[in-house]
């Protein structure tokens, strides 16, 4: 690959695979919103991926019990035994699914665990199918391992995700790989049991891997929470994570779950790429599956259904178009309102310099129809939620 000649001072430039990475957007937003506070204003915050609950205690308690017995040196690549365990023994007892720890990778959040499955996974070239809009770190860790994106537009007729019969349509020589996410970012929608063992069939008869990125699982409002792992772990691979659900986004741990073979080969990776993931996390991570614990977790997920259960029609009665009612994750991607003339980036600019209301532009999450979609994560209280409606009416009026 020829290097460009773009260096100032002379020095070695940097690669071009690694130049070609995009920044989000919603950083740039997010820095612009921590300015105008530190000036004075108030900013409410729908921009941000991440819960505003705490971790609960037990896994505050649990990493502090951790740190206090000076658990603190290396673990196995793969993670500690005990926690493989309990990662397996969740899918056993909330989903129904045989899982033993051998099945189960340990890795520093789901962004470890995909830089690891995509690594064992992709050959240079190999073409990995994903749906627009999406997670964006896919398209550029895909593109950053010489691998590359099919970026396929979804829309509302598949609740914006790849589907079985979208991603037949779309399909083209050299797909290894297809990633697909549920509950997913930026739409919150939910591919139910069926749509998964479509998606796995077509996969398996194109002779190509289904990736299921399961980080939201937990986080559904009245509709079943499935698993993709109860279709087997032939050419399949599950990430996951203890950031949205478990509330522990700062932890940094997550997990991949996989056949024996790829688990093995992922350890190898771990090994080399990360030697193991944050002990004391771990640690941590054990009282994540405890009945106290998740008593906590569900109370939560109930306050983010009302969050949804006010906002969405709050929305939609504001004119911004949401055609389908998403079932998890945080996330309401809605269409601008057909009057305002301005594209999604200009939007929320002015929306955030004139009433104080952070929210994401479709861009950070694909080309096709980014210019005309904001991301609202409802990660505020009802009543920080409230305010942003009326400060976002107030502008919409005086468009
Ligand atoms: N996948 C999706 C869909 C996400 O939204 C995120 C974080 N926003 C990640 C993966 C990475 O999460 P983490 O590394 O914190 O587990």
């Amino acid at each position: 690959m020829s290097r460009g000649r773009d260096s100032l001072d002379g020095s070695v430039p940097l690669a071009a695979r690694a130049r070609a990475v995009q920044p989000f957007h919603v950083m740039r937003l997010l820095a612009r919103a921590h300015e105008l506070e530190a000036a004075g204003r108030s900013i409410i915050h729908l921009e941000v991926g991440e819960p505003d609950f705490a971790t609960p205690e037990p896994i505050l308690a649990a990493g502090q019990r951790a740190l206090a017995a000076g658990l603190t040196h290396y673990t196995p690549a793969a993670g500690l035994a005990e926690l493989r365990r309990a990662i397996a023994g969740h899918y056993g007892r909330r989903y129904g699914v045989d899982l033993g720890p051998e099945h189960i990778l340990v890795a520093p959040g789901a962004s470890g665990a995909l830089q690891l499955v995509f690594s064992a996974l992709l050959e240079p070239g190999d073409r990995v199918m994903i749906g627009d809009p999406s997670y964006p770190c896919y398209r550029q860790v895909l593109r950053l391992l010489g691998a590359e994106p099919l970026s396929v537009p979804v829309g509302a007729d598949s609740d914006f995700q790849l589907t079985a019969e979208r991603a037949e349509r779309a399909w083209s020589p050299g797909v290894r790989a297809l990633v697909v996410a549920s509950p997913a970012n930026p739409t919150g929608s939910v591919l139910d049991a069926r749509a998964l063992a479509d998606l796995h069939a077509l996969c398996r008869e194109r002779g190509a891997a289904l990736i299921v990125d399961e980080i939201y699982q937990g986080l559904v409002y009245r509709v079943p929470d499935v698993t993709a792992l109860a279709l087997g772990l032939d050419d399949l691979y599950v990430i996951n994570s203890f950031s949205k659900y478990f509330g522990m986004t700062g932890w940094r741990l997550g997990w991949v779950a996989g056949s024996v073979e790829s688990i093995q080969v992922m350890d190898r990776l771990s090994q080399n790429l990360f030697i193991a993931a944050n002990t004391p996390a771990q640690h941590a991570a054990l009282a994540a599956f405890e009945p106290e614990t998740l008593a906590i977790l569900e109370s939560r997920r109930l306050a983010f259904e009302t969050r949804r259960d006010f906002l969405l029609p709050a929305l939609r009665e504001l004119g911004f178009r949401i055609p389908n009612r998403p079932d998890g994750a945080f996330y309401l991607y809605a269409g601008l309102p057909e009057r305002v003339r301005e594209d999604s980036m200009a939007f929320v600019t002015r929306l955030l310099e004139e009433v104080g209301v952070a929210v994401t532009p479709g861009h950070d999450f694909g080309d096709h129809a980014a210019g005309r979609h904001l991301r609202f994560a409802y990660t505020r209280d009802l009543d920080p939620l409230a305010e942003a409606v009326e400060r976002i009416a107030s502008f919409m009026e005086r468009l």
